[in-house]
């Protein structure tokens, strides 16, 4: 079967790989849909953190599908449930997978990331995974497209539960890529208002107004706190999203908070370029709250789940292509060169 692989210390292949073969604990999963990440691109791009030397990885950690095989000893599923796996497991052993976190455990494992992922025909679905809860069940009108984005989608809902964002507050997202445009449809969901979209790319711009964005700025020719200024009366924001790998941002991100403001740095950046200068008075005195997040647990997954196949937050628009699997290498081209939005690679 055709797979999009990355060997650690090698690179990047579109290759043949074999069928796995699963143990009698575990589940073989047929792939219906899969979404490139980020983090794909980040990895093709610089390697796995947590890949061994030599390990040749398949990709792909945002997919859903429908049980191919159940091994022996699994009870509970079924061949031809259609489901979603939460992609990141834990130690099982730590504070953070006590409180069902893996996505906060140390020693973690995740598909594409460390183990084979689903940019390919079939995955393996290890024992621990079933047992930690990764797995949603899907009912059968599954839109599975929409459903492969739950993984991105429970990041950003992760982000927004650790500023506890309600309605009628007011909100600014910067970066209107994938994640900068979920945070966008999620605001809008749950009431935000208004909600200020900061980035330089026109196009994303015009996206994030038919996503729920109601002010948009194009910070390569406008001031975002002067925009805020007018867009909340003077009196500045509730909650500020960073979803762009840019630290001079937040600096100017906390500026824009009024008393009582929360911040939740929602994208990571880059090694040795994540030192920023913040004024501390700023917190102080508007007794602000700064957090954030990374990645979201199984129990965000299975509510972003929900808010797709219910409708309640419609993903479409942040889906730019849908390509057969067959197309795999079109699609990471795409991708790698920073092409259109969400691109969802479809199987059989
Ligand atoms: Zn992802
Ligand atoms: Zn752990």
């Amino acid at each position: 079967m055709l797979a999009a692989t990355y060997t650690q210390g090698k690179g990047f292949a579109i290759t043949d790989v074999p069928k796995p073969e699963i143990h009698a604990d575990e589940l073989l999963v047929r792939v219906h849909a899969t979404a490139i990440c980020g983090t794909d691109v980040k990895i093709v791009r610089n390697g796995s953190r947590r890949a061994k030397d030599g390990q040749r990885l398949v990709l792909g950690h945002e997919f859903v599908g429908t049980i191919e095989a159940v091994g022996s000893g699994v009870t509970g599923y079924k061949t031809g449930m259609r489901i979603g796996v939460a992609p990141n497991f834990g130690c099982g052993r730590c504070e953070a997978c006590k409180l069902n976190m893996a996505n906060m455990c140390a020693d973690y494992s995740a598909f594409g990331i460390d183990m084979d992922g689903s940019h390919t025909g079939f995955v393996r679905v290890p024992a621990a995974v079933i047992a930690q809860g990764n797995i949603a069940v899907l009912p059968e009108n599954v839109a599975w497209d929409q459903a492969a984005l739950a993984e991105p989608l429970s990041c950003v809902l992760n982000g927004q539960n650790s500023v506890d964002l309600k309605a009628g507050e007011s909100v600014a997202v910067y970066g209107a890529g994938p994640m900068g445009l979920l945070h966008v449809a999620l605001g809008a969901a749950r009431g935000a208002n208004p909600i200020v979209v900061a980035d330089t790319n026109a196009e994303r711009l015009g996206k994030a107004k038919e996503v729920g964005a109601t002010v948009t700025v194009d910070s390569s020719r406008e001031s975002v706190p002067e925009r805020v200024k007018e867009a909340t009366g003077g009196r500045g924001l509730d909650i500020v999203f960073t979803a762009v790998s840019v630290a001079q941002i937040v600096p100017e991100a906390l500026q824009l908070l009024a008393p009582f403001g929360r911040i939740c740095l929602f994208a990571g950046l880059l090694k040795g370029k994540s030192e920023v200068t913040l004024d501390a008075n700023l917190i102080h005195y508007r007794n602000l709250v700064v957090t954030g997040t990374t990645g979201g647990c199984n129990a965000d997954y299975r509510a972003a789940m929900d808010l797709i196949v219910s409708g309640r937050v419609d993903v479409r628009l942040v889906i730019s292509h849908v390509m057969p699997m067959s197309k795999m290498g079109d699609a990471y081209e795409l991708a790698l060169a920073g092409k259109g939005l969400k691109i969802v690679m479809r199987g059989e």
